[in-house]
């Protein structure tokens, strides 16, 4: 019976749901071995490092991701990073085929002036900072100011200015990393204003989403009727159904009762970025309103929250911020599924059959199988987290949450976390 041998490369969403359309298209004669390798010594990707803490629920698609990576033919090799302790040459030649499942990681720029200031960071930065995401262990947000600015109407955005503008208490019993629940409760931030460039009808946020913030018990979410009113009327008679689900849902959010708390979240649309200005670190920012005047909002922090782009890794094509594919093909025996395939769009479930689809191809594509390839020994570390390091690693930060009420309690730093695997 041919066994295919698949390396996938990165262990988020997207990869474990390629992992998975091929495990369901195993048959009784045709199986696959499938190697998946990371470069942080956890999994789950942006399960783990993107989604917000206050949304513990969109991150139970883990369980999916386990049942995956305890399936028959299936290894991790965490803590291995391609181009370094391995490369794209010895994966093309020792597999069958390989997948790229690495995302897009790095933050959009606007390209305006006073963006290089500090004070100026991106979603790119702060949300895995959040969510302990070790690269950003050091990553020291300045929230000592008493107006943040974040730019951009998608969900990122609305993720960003929740955290931002939430009562940190509310994050106790989350597991926002521990170094970010401190500075929060330190933070003077009282007043977060989102900043769209285009009307509510345009905006990029869910409706779910949408529907969440009111919700908030002590944060006052503020949109302004008369926008919401023009956005209605841009839209038209009959706007698509998405559109209408937001304009509803936004439309409720402005007829909120305000001015209870002490925080609030402001929306403001139609509004470009042209400028940050300040003394060495922001001080305001500067839009383009719809009619062409400039308006200047004052603020300490402001987090830009446009979109991603991939960081290239070496060998593969790439093009905007993308790996250069055609429907997931990229090249002899090389595949790429999720953000760094389509860019950064769709909600997590969106991988299940962007990556089912391009899994179809790959088996299409697949001839005689290549002899057994033993990945341990082409890799240059011996520092390798297995699934049964991971267990031990997830099954450590899950107690020590236990006590204090919280899913889990996160490892931040690459030593502990090889620590608590059993690798340190
Ligand atoms: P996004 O949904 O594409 O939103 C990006 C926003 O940035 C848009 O409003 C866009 O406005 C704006 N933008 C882009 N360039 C700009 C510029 N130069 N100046 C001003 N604004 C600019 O991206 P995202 O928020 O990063 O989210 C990425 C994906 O993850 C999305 O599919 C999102 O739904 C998903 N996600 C889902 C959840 C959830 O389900 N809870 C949470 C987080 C993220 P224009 O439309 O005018 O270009």
């Amino acid at each position: 019976m041919p066994q295919y041998k698949v390396a996938i490369v990165g262990a988020g969403p997207a990869g474990y749901f390629a992992a998975q359309a091929l495990q369901n298209l195993q048959t009784d004669h045709l199986s696959f071995a499938i190697d998946m390798i990371e470069r942080l010594p956890t999994p789950w990707g942006l399960v783990r490092s993107g989604v917000a803490p206050d949304h513990p629920k969109i991150k139970t698609v883990s369980k999916v991701f386990e049942k995956v990576a305890t399936a028959e033919g299936f290894s991790l090799y965490g803590n291995v990073e391609l181009g370094t302790d391995i490369s794209i040459e010895v994966l093309k030649a020792k597999y069958d085929a390989v997948v790229i499942a690495t995302g897009s990681a790095t933050g959009k720029k606007l390209g305006i002036p006073g963006e290089d200031l500090s004070g100026s960071i991106s979603a790119a930065q702060f949300v895995p900072w959040y969510n302990g995401h070790p690269d950003f262990a050091d990553f020291n947000p300045e929230l000592n100011c008493e107006t943040a600015v974040v730019i951009g109407a998608g969900n990122v955005a609305m993720d960003v200015a929740r955290m931002l503008a939430l009562e940190p208490a509310e994050l106790d019993e989350t597991d926002t990393a521990l170094h970010a629940i401190d500075v929060l409760r330190k933070s003077n931030i009282r007043k977060v204003v989102i900043s769209a460039r285009r009307g509510p009808e345009h905006a990029a946020f869910t409706s779910p989403e949408l529907r969440d913030l009111p919700k908030l018990e002590h944060t006052n979410v503020l949109m302004h009727p008369e926008d919401i009113a023009a956005g209605l009327e841009r839209a038209g008679e009959e706007p698509e159904k998405e559109v209408r689900n937001n304009l509803e849902a936004m439309r409720l959010i402005s007829e909120l009762e305000q001015g209870k708390h002490a925080r609030t979240m402001e929306f403001q649309f139609l509004c470009t970025p042209k400028e940050f200005r300040g003394n060495g670190k922001v001080e305001e920012v500067v839009f383009t309103t719809s009619v062409g005047e400039e308006k200047v909002v004052k603020c300490g922090l402001v987090i830009t929250a446009i979109g991603y782009e991939a960081d290239p890794l070496a060998g593969i094509p790439y093009e905007k911020g993308k790996v250069l594919n055609s429907d997931g093909r990229v090249g002899e025996n090389i595949y790429v599924v999720g953000w760094a395939k389509r860019g950064p769009s769709g909600v997590i479930g969106t991988n299940k059959s962007d990556a089912a689809d391009v899994m179809n191809l790959l088996l299409a594509d697949m001839t005689e199988p290549k002899p057994a390839a033993e990945l341990t020994s082409l890799i240059t570390t011996n520092k390798v987290i297995s699934q049964s390091h991971w267990q031990s690693i997830n099954a450590a930060e899950i107690a020590a949450g236990e006590p204090h009420g919280k899913p889990r309690v996160k490892a931040v730093t690459r030593e502990e976390l090889l620590r608590l695997g059993g690798l340190n």
